[in-house]
């Protein structure tokens, strides 16, 4: 089936977007030794702008999560189906995220990070969507912020749908 999507970001205003974000990223770390980690697999496109956006020099890794349950706060639950393999210690790290809407994946992953003895950890995320926000996770650089409707493209899926385009839509469901 498919399904009549809106493009709510061009992908012209995207690639600005990211080109932008590299360059304030870069300005903080400089020369100091930073992490930059994907969280698969809605972030491999913006992760891959991102990373050649970003001047300064970095290592890359990735993780992927499970959530299960509801996303009511108290029945849901987040794993690691695949955790960094690069030892943090002693370095910046930057959470690269697609999407954050309720906050519950990223309060998980800071939690998850903060034990490893990183020197900071901080998110970037492409989207920061404000109306179903449980969490007040900080966020240190975001994309385009909007309001509430189902994104999809540059990464984005619906049933695996839709990664591939090089724009953003929003999908009427
Ligand atoms: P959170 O834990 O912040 O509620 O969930 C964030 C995750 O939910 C994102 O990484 C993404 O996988 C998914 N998500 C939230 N809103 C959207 C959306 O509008 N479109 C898509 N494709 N995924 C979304």
């Amino acid at each position: 089936m498919q399904h009549t999507l809106k493009e709510v970001f061009s992908a012209q205003e995207i690639q600005e977007r990211v080109k932008n974000l590299g360059k304030e990223i870069s300005q903080i770390y400089k020369d100091e030794p930073l992490v930059l980690i994907c969280v698969l697999k809605g972030a491999f496109l913006f992760f891959s702008d991102l990373v050649r956006a970003i001047d300064c020099p970095h290592e890359i890794d990735f993780v992927r999560l499970a959530s299960y349950g509801s996303s009511d706060t108290s029945s849901h639950s987040i794993a690691f189906t695949k955790d960094i393999e690069i030892n943090v210690e002693d370095k910046h790290v930057l959470i690269v995220e697609d999407i954050v809407d309720t906050g519950l994946t990223m309060e998980f992953l800071l939690k998850q990070l903060s034990v490893r003895k990183a020197k900071s950890v901080k998110i970037a995320t492409l989207l920061s969507k404000k109306a179903r926000r449980e969490k007040a996770i900080p966020i240190d650089f975001v994309g385009f912020y909007i309001q509430d409707g189902f994104l999809v493209g540059y990464g984005l899926d619906y049933a695996e749908k839709y990664r591939y385009l090089p724009n953003i839509c929003e999908v009427e469901l």
